[in-house]
């Protein structure tokens, strides 16, 4: 029911010109309902009813007393033409007031029916909806004698049915009609037809009404159906109430051409079959617009769910491709899907057969290096332990370590816990263990080059700190403490660097290649303690695009080696040169000596860390020196590489960019 002023509710605009046509329309209703001519008791047109809903309806969200006030005036006039047709006064205002009272109670009954703030018909039950409510309205003021002439004692008469029927007519298609028309436009799911359809639908239209209406046998009534269901067919769901209403209207004007009347004879006259015809048209055509509306609507919800879905997809492998980890999705039926970091890890096609023993394919073993079996790995992919598993693959011929971590995924969509489907998360950790172990030997390393040192350095401090010793004795005790103590400052700087070098950035600025050697020769000088430095020659005429600090690190770690590989009876001699790589925009830089040479066989691997070749040469090293080199160069972007001279002593050779 409405609710008047007590609680807000959304109002909507009552629109004017609908209002203006339905009480235009309920102005002549009454007239026309009211002038029987066939049999005394009926009506031939009887429109108050439909036009009456349609009236309420657009005046529906009128404020409370316009609402009751539109109440009144279709009281007054069906009252006054009643009394315009000489009824008695109280059969007049009896007529006035049931006449008013169905219109309502048929709008209040779909306004509840359809609890949503529209009239207009949304699905097919909505039509079933306004026939249900229609046929009890009219037959309810049929039945309390709404018009004038029925009464409770014409149930057992046809022509109360007749009139139901004919009442219902009105009810029926203008209800649901206007309902449409009136409706607030928005936008349809289905395309406009063609003009020609259009075109077409018209004539068919009227010439099957004519036809209808032209041999009162019936024969050719059949025909009321064929332009609704065209409409239904190709219309919109207003388009089908237009072409609904073209029919209508044309049928109702063909009433009135004399001649053309049907008989009430039999309790299923021709006139009644013609008024059910026409209510089946209009349901008819709405029904299959909105079918049609309705299949639009899945299809395009369809779509709309497919997209929505691929968009989801597409994001969840973007997701799963740009992830570091390697992903495998597991079914039932074996791998579902994969990302490309699983594919990089594991080297090779992943096989979708689940026959295939991943175990022999990938050459699984475990953690202690013994080959995994097809059943142990099946088993640890299907109960994963809290803790990810360490595997070792092979790939290429070499070895991978993997962690593998195993989530169960959607549980509830699987009978049998084992055939969950899995996600499995691999975790390259190759590089992580090599580092630990490099790190483990590294403090071992650091500890024993320590302690050598500092034996060494203990011994000639006491020696140093006799009293007894002899002052040209003491004095060497102090020399060779020294020595001591910078190589110990040697391994703690090699240290430093090794780990300040694995995350630091170059901040490249151009640098005179004779500025940064001077440089470092100069601090030779100074360093050295008995005069005998290194023959250092160079021939350095470029610039180059480098970080200082790091560059002259670079220089500083290959004069050093020179230095230390060069027997200790011998005059170290180091030529640094400069020249033009074969590769534009580069510079490639020798530093050359003459002392015992890279060991044969081993230029590539004295880059590797922690490796030394023989302990031939001055003094001991970390075995970092080289891989740091190495590692600053190609923080530059250029190459390094080593090979023994044809003569003694050998070359080291790297590039840097041409400032
Ligand atoms: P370290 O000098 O601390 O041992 P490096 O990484 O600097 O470590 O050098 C690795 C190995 O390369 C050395 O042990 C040595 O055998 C060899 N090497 C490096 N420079 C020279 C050189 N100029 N002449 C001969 N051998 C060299």
């Amino acid at each position: 029911m409405r609710s008047h002023g007590h609680e807000a509710r959304p109002t909507r605009p009552v629109r004017a010109g609908h209002v203006a046509v339905a009480v235009a329309a309920y102005v002549v209703a009454p007239f026309l309902g009211l002038d029987g001519f066939v049999d005394p008791r009926i009506s031939e047109v009887w429109p108050l009813g439909g036009v009456g809903f349609v009236l309420l309806m657009t005046v529906w969200d009128l404020p409370r007393r316009w609402f009751v006030l539109v109440l009144v005036a279709m009281t007054a006039q069906t009252t006054g033409t009643a009394l315009v047709y000489e009824y008695a006064a109280p059969q007049a205002l009896w007529t006035g007031v049931t006449a008013t009272a169905q219109p309502l109670v048929m709008a209040v009954a779909l306004r509840r029916w359809f609890a949503r703030p529209c009239w207009r018909p949304e699905r097919q039950s909505d039509i079933g909806a306004y026939l249900a409510v229609t046929l009890a309205t009219t037959t309810l003021v049929g039945l309390v004698g709404g018009y004038p002439r029925l009464g409770l004692s014409d149930l057992d008469s046809v022509v109360l049915w007749w009139w139901v029927l004919r009442s219902s007519v009105f009810c029926f298609v203008g209800g649901l009609l206007f309902a449409v028309l009136f409706a607030p436009p928005r936008r349809s799911l289905l395309p406009p037809a063609q003009w020609w359809n259009t075109v077409l639908v018209v004539v068919a239209g009227v010439l099957c009404v004519v036809g209808t209406y032209l041999d009162s046998a019936l024969p050719l009534s059949w025909l009321l159906l064929v332009p609704s269901v065209w409409a239904g067919l190709t219309f919109t769901v207003r388009g089908a109430a237009w072409a609904s209403l073209l029919v209508a209207l044309l049928a109702a004007a063909m009433t009135y051409v004399p001649g053309l009347r049907f008989n009430y004879e039999g309790p299923l006259p021709a006139a009644s079959v013609v008024d059910l015809l026409v209510m089946a048209s209009t349901g008819f055509a709405l029904l299959l617009a909105l079918l049609r509306e309705e299949r639009a609507g899945l299809i395009e919800e369809l779509a709309r769910r497919g997209r929505e879905s691929d968009g989801r997809r597409e994001l969840l492998s973007t997701v799963l491709d740009t992830m570091a980890e390697g992903v495998l999705l597991l079914g039932r039926s074996g791998l579902r899907a994969h990302n490309a970091a699983a594919r990089r890890l594991l080297g090779r096609p992943l096989p979708r057969d689940p026959d295939v023993a991943w175990s022999e394919l990938f050459q699984v073993r475990g953690a202690d290096g013994l080959p995994v079996d097809e059943a142990t790995l099946r088993e640890m992919l299907r109960h994963p332990g809290d803790e990810p598993v360490e595997l070792q693959l092979d790939r290429d011929g070499s070895t991978r370590v993997v962690e593998v971590a195993v989530a169960r995924l959607a549980h509830e969509l699987d009978d049998g816990e084992d055939d969950a489907p899995r996600a499995v998360l691999l975790r390259d950790v190759t590089s992580q263990r090599a580092r630990l172990r490099e790190l483990g030997g590294f403090a071992g390393l650091v500890a024993h080059d320590l302690r050598g040192p500092l034996t060494v350095l203990d011994g000639w401090l006491e020696l140093a700190d006799d009293p007894e010793a002899a002052p040209d004795e003491a004095e060497a005790a102090m020399r060779r403490a020294r020595d001591a103590s910078a190589r110990m400052r040697q391994v703690i700087e090699d240290w430093l660097s090794y780990t300040v070098l694995q995350h630091g950035r170059p901040e490249p600025q151009p640098v005179r290649l004779a500025d940064a050697a001077a440089a470092l020769v100069e601090s030779r000088r100074g360093r050295a303690v008995d005069g005998t430095g290194p023959d250092i020659h160079l021939q350095l005429p470029h610039t180059v695009e480098a970080d200082p600090a790091l560059l002259r690190q670079l220089l500083d770690n290959l004069v050093d080696n020179a230095v230390k590989y060069t027997a200790p009876d011998q005059q170290p001699v180091v030529r640094l040169s400069s020249h033009d790589d074969h590769e534009p925009g580069w510079v490639r830089i020798e530093v050359s000596d003459e002392g015992i040479g890279i060991p044969e066989g081993q230029e590539e691997a004295i880059f590797e860390e922690f490796h030394r070749g023989p302990d031939e040469g001055r003094s001991r090293g970390t075995g970092l020196g080289l891989s740091l080199t190495r590692r600053i160069v190609a923080m530059h972007g250029g190459r390094m590489s080593a090979r023994r001279n044809d003569g003694p002593g050998s070359t080291f050779s790297f590039t840097l960019p041409l400032a």
